[in-house]
């Protein structure tokens, strides 16, 4: 075999995977179509290290979440990357959210995830401009420079050894003895193959198609596309705000409204909302013609905002296994023997909190690999 291990895909859980096998391994090499690592949805987030508050008690989204956001705030501290464990409030802005909010509470505590309720006096010690008649308040959440983890995570894999192949397409997989062969597209348009031992399927809002290159079509597994824009509060109304401020979600959980995030720069925006796209394209344009919206929704907890104190900034595409409408469904995380496809890892529907999770996704994509090494 070429390689041992080929990992699809560039964005952080692929370089969290990349970084975690090739400490283990040699021959880890990564194929990314772009030029450099997260053009996609890894650059285009919230950047919010998620506590795990709504997740299902028990699913992949629950625990992984749980454990990888321990994990990332060691990790930052270890190596210099830039975070804020600033916490988050969840406000109810009339009597039937104040209701709501225990369901939360309780949901969160499944989840080994304590929760604070409090009252108005409490809420306006932390955040004095908002207005809620009760919050939920998080400690354990925070922001993360995403870059700067990515660049990290690509640095420690290339100093473990591993290889990553920029600008190379992967087009096709064949399943061979003992593994695959990868067909690989270059930026000059030429094509070449290799054989690997391993294939990890990281390949975010295509990794459908990969999975299919492989075989594997699954109408469970299609990808759609569902879009989420944000708005910029312009300064110095930013200034108002230090922390995290959501309202209480959608029942569904197809997304958790419009909130406020903040950025490491100081920078803070509304967002992200939730439309999904008629077909699979990369619209990254965000509609001027929302900002009413976007406002209104705001206003809600942000009393002092006006209009003209949000611009359009940027968009983001969620990889939903899930069609519109549909409960939400969890991570695809698996070694794919019972598909008939040993040695091959799918990730699919990796949507938020994949940021928070990607060093637990990453361990227990490495346990598939050594479960299958010794097969
Ligand atoms: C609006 C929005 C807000 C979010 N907010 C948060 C948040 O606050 N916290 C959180 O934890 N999560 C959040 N998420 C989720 C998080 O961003 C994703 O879970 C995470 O970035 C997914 O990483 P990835 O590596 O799987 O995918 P990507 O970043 O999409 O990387 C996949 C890579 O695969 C490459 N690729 C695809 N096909 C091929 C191919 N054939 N050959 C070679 N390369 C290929 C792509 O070019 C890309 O670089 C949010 C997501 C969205 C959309």
């Amino acid at each position: 075999m070429d390689a041992q291990i080929t990992i699809i895909g560039a964005g952080v859980i692929g370089l969290a995977i990349a970084e975690e096998a090739s400490s283990l391994f040699s021959e880890v090499f990564i194929n990314e179509k772009h030029t450099t690592f997260g053009q996609e949805t890894s650059s285009r987030n919230s950047e919010v290290i998620h506590a795990g508050i709504y997740y299902p008690q028990g699913s992949l989204k629950a625990r992984l979440c749980v454990e990888g956001r321990n994990l990332l705030y060691d990790y930052c501290s270890r190596f210099g990357v830039p975070f804020n464990k600033c916490g988050k409030l969840i406000v109810a802005t009339d009597e039937n959210e104040v209701s709501v909010i225990e369901g939360i509470r309780k949901t969160a505590e499944g989840n080994g995830v304590i929760l604070d309720i409090l009252g108005p006096g409490e809420i306006r010690k932390l955040e004095p401009e908002i207005f809620a008649l009760a919050a939920l308040w998080s400690p354990e959440t925070g922001i993360i420079d995403t870059h700067s983890l990515m660049k990290r995570l690509e640095t420690n894999s290339l100093n473990n050894g591993c290889q990553i192949a920029y600008a190379s397409e992967v087009t096709g997989i064949r399943k061979i003895d003992g593994g695959y062969e990868v067909t690989v597209s270059d930026a000059g348009g030429s094509s070449y193959s290799f054989s690997t031992r391993i294939v990890v399927n990281a390949a975010g809002l295509t990794a459908d198609k990969v999975s299919g290159m492989a075989g594997m079509n699954d109408e469970r597994l299609t990808i759609h596309f569902c879009k989420g824009d944000y708005f910029r509060i312009r300064p110095p109304k930013n200034r108002l705000l230090k922390r995290l401020v959501y309202p209480v979600p959608h029942t569904n959980l197809e997304g958790i409204g419009i909130h406020v995030t903040i950025d490491m720069g100081g920078g803070v925006r509304l967002g992200p909302d939730v439309k999904y796209l008629e077909s699979n394209i990369y619209d990254y344009h965000v509609d001027p013609g929302k900002q009413e919206a976007f406002w209104k929704s705001a206003r809600k907890f942000l009393p002092f905002l006006e209009y003209d104190d949000i611009m359009p900034d940027m968009a983001g595409i969620r990889p939903k296994t899930q069609k519109p409408g549909e409960a939400v469904r969890d991570f695809y995380i698996r070694e794919e023997s019972e598909r008939g496809n040993p040695g091959f890892i799918n990730l699919i529907g990796m949507e938020s909190p994949g940021l928070t999770s990607c060093l637990a996704i990453a361990k227990l994509v490495v346990s598939m690999i050594r479960l299958e090494e010794k097969n």
